[in-house]
């Protein structure tokens, strides 16, 4: 890995022009460790320029520097180094992928259990990191960038949002250090709470009634899966956005080790998240399906109905179960 960082670093002051992308539906590690990226290359004296396939989400707007990520047509092809966080596999950079795909060398920086062989000229994986963030961290002062109460921020909201504001099972004692450094750095872990957590627009709050309406248990209440139609959006003025977390509430339930949501923001896609208790690896169930993540957060998507997508993902989950 220290060959890795250093070869990051010579990449980055070779590179004449550098973008840093993330994967679709961006979360607070996604967006907070490329704005990190953004501000730390600068502080290195080189521009760069982040790209998403989505619009920031209106949770995450209160970050420094998130109103100057673009759409992945706001720069040019053929960029010298491209630098994509918090994602591992090509197929998760949505409209970003050509840009990242066209440069001239690609780094990965992520923790997610990778699908096969990683792209890229430069890995910096660590799936024992809580967070993107985390890794970013730790790697950031050795390539000469120091932690400014900005970059501290981002970082800090990318490692509170993956660990569930410190409640998960991944935050383990690095994760609490390096919080705890990020705080005394300048880091507002109360602003990440509130603006993250405490605060949801209406529409949110309207579908989540619908999801907890549609709750379904399986496995004798051992899988809890709710689902989310096109015509719940459309009454509760909701955007896929809106469904961030429901998830966690259907996880909830005593009895539920593995809880799916699923939902279908639009016709003709379906989005699955899911969550799981203890060693149940849900990532390899979802893989199954093209999908991937964590062992205890994970996702895939379907191309069908969501009775389908139900029907196809639930008995996986029930034989994931049964295995333990
Ligand atoms: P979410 O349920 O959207 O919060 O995602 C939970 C975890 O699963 C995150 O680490 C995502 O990156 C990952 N994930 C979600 N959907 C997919 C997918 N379709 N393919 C691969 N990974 C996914
Ligand atoms: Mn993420
Ligand atoms: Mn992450």
């Amino acid at each position: 890995v220290d060959s890795e960082i250093a070869a990051l670093r010579s990449a980055i002051q070779a590179a004449d022009s550098i973008i840093v992308a993330s994967h679709i539906n961006p979360d607070g590690d996604a967006v907070g460790s490329s704005l990190a990226l953004l501000m730390g290359i600068e502080s290195l004296g080189k521009k760069a320029t982040v790209i998403l396939n989505d619009p920031v989400p209106m949770n995450l707007r209160f970050l420094p520097g998130w109103e100057r990520i673009r759409g992945p047509e706001a720069v040019p092809l053929g960029a010298g180094l491209g630098i994509i966080a918090d994602v591992g596999v090509m197929s998760r950079l949505g409209r970003a992928r050509p840009s990242v795909e066209a440069a001239a060398h690609l780094c990965v920086i992520d923790h997610h259990e990778p699908d096969g062989a990683p792209p890229g000229d430069i890995r910096i994986i660590d799936t024992g990191a809580s967070a993107t963030c985390l890794i970013l961290y730790r790697m950031l002062p050795t390539i000469g960038v120091e932690i400014s109460p900005a970059i501290a921020q981002c970082l800090l909201t990318g490692i509170a949002t993956d660990t569930g504001s410190f409640r998960f099972r991944n935050t383990d004692p690095a994760t609490l250090d390096a919080a705890s450094h990020l705080v005394a750095l300048g880091g507002d872990l109360a602003q990440i709470n509130e603006e993250v957590w405490e605060k949801k627009p209406l529409s949110a709050v309207k579908l989540l009634r619908f999801a907890l309406d549609n709750l379904e248990l399986y496995a004798s209440g051992r899988v809890a899966v709710s689902r989310l139609t096109q015509s719940n959006y459309q009454e509760a003025s909701a955007s896929d956005e809106d469904s961030e977390g429901i998830v966690n509430e259907i996880s909830r339930i005593n009895t539920a080790q593995i809880a799916a949501m699923f939902r279908e923001p639009k016709p003709g896609r379906v989005r699955v998240s899911v969550r799981s208790r203890g060693e149940l690896d849900i990532a390899a169930v979802c893989r199954q399906f093209g999908g991937g993540g964590h062992v205890n957060a994970a996702g895939c998507t379907f191309e069908s109905s969501i009775d389908d997508a139900i029907r196809t993902l639930v008995p996986a989950l029930e034989a994931c179960l049964a295995s333990s």
